[in-house]
């Protein structure tokens, strides 16, 4: 895999094309170009259209939009991970040199039989952890799926710059994870890593609720041989039932007709103080988020 070397600062805002931006993820983008500026550096946009089967078309476009209502333009063409299969399948098959991925020839049933017979029917996320049966080989069945050998009961200690200090066992609290599906797409957690790898991303800041693929992150990247960036995850937006507003629970797209409004709802949760000009607002909120969030991991 090529890699851009940036020392300086790369962030990025990575949305995936499967609804409009709405109140939480304006927060992400938000909070995401505000620490590019407060480093100088630059701020990107990935569309995060690797998942064909979840995104709805035009949604790139209609995303694009919200974010230059918002005055948040990316400093560089957006990147679509439809177009970095290759790049995806050469890091597959480097993890596959090196032992670090292996086929998995289980069906959703096959997993859960193997839990239940072993009497461990954990579930997380709605993902049943895998009991690794195919960690020694197929045993004649045909491959479907490729998946990352997680190291045994390893702790992965890192410092997120909002949350603290952070561990994670990935063997136990995940399982060996999924890096192609049997449908043949490239798995979030795979993308994701040889994108900001590729891409130079010094700063990751995106929102609290995917703090927990960091460690699955850094073991990836481990075994690539590619940098780790920062991490920083924001406060999440909750809706009325106090659960994470998101697209799958019905949020309302941002109304960019009032740019102004929605990103001073976005800077409060930042803690950021309320700004009255829009073109204005960014700039006082850079000065603020310095001191706010600039600190060393
Ligand atoms: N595409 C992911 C999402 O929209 C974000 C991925 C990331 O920032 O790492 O939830």
């Amino acid at each position: 895999m090529t890699l851009n070397s940036a020392s300086h600062y790369t962030g990025r805002f990575a949305p995936s094309p499967t609804g409009a931006l709405h109140a939480g993820s304006l927060v992400a983008a938000l909070a995401s170009w505000l620490d590019a500026r407060a480093h100088g550096g630059q701020w990107l946009v990935r569309i995060e259209d690797a998942d064909s089967t979840r995104c709805l078309p035009g949604m790139d476009q209609t995303i694009l939009r919200q974010l230059a209502a918002c005055g948040l333009h990316s400093d560089q063409p957006p990147r679509y991970q439809s177009g970095c299969s290759a790049l995806y399948q050469q890091a597959l098959d480097a993890l596959i040199a090196s032992g670090h991925a292996y086929p998995c020839g289980c069906s959703r049933r096959d997993i859960t039989l193997a839990l239940q017979h072993s009497g461990q029917t954990k579930v997380r996320h709605s993902e049943l952890i895998y009991p690794g049966t195919c960690r020694a080989g197929l045993r004649g069945k045909p491959a479907r799926a490729w998946r990352f050998r997680a190291p045994d009961q390893a702790l992965l200690h890192w410092q997120d710059r909002r949350l603290g200090a952070q561990v994670q066992d990935v063997s136990t609290a995940v399982g060996d994870f999924i890096l192609k599906r049997a449908d043949g797409c490239f798995a979030y957690q795979l993308a994701v890593v040889v994108d900001d790898a590729d891409q130079g991303i010094t700063d990751v800041v995106r929102g609290e609720d995917l703090a927990d693929n960091t460690a699955r992150q850094m073991l990836l990247q481990r075994a690539l041989g590619v940098a780790t960036p920062r991490y920083l995850h924001t406060p999440l937006v909750l809706g009325a039932n106090g659960e994470k507003l998101s697209k799958q629970n019905g949020a309302l797209a941002l109304d960019v007709g009032q740019p102004l409004t929605a990103l001073n709802q976005a800077a409060a949760v930042l803690g950021l103080t309320a700004q009255h000009v829009a073109a204005d607002a960014l700039s006082h909120w850079v000065a603020q988020w310095k001191c706010l969030y600039n600190r060393a991991p």
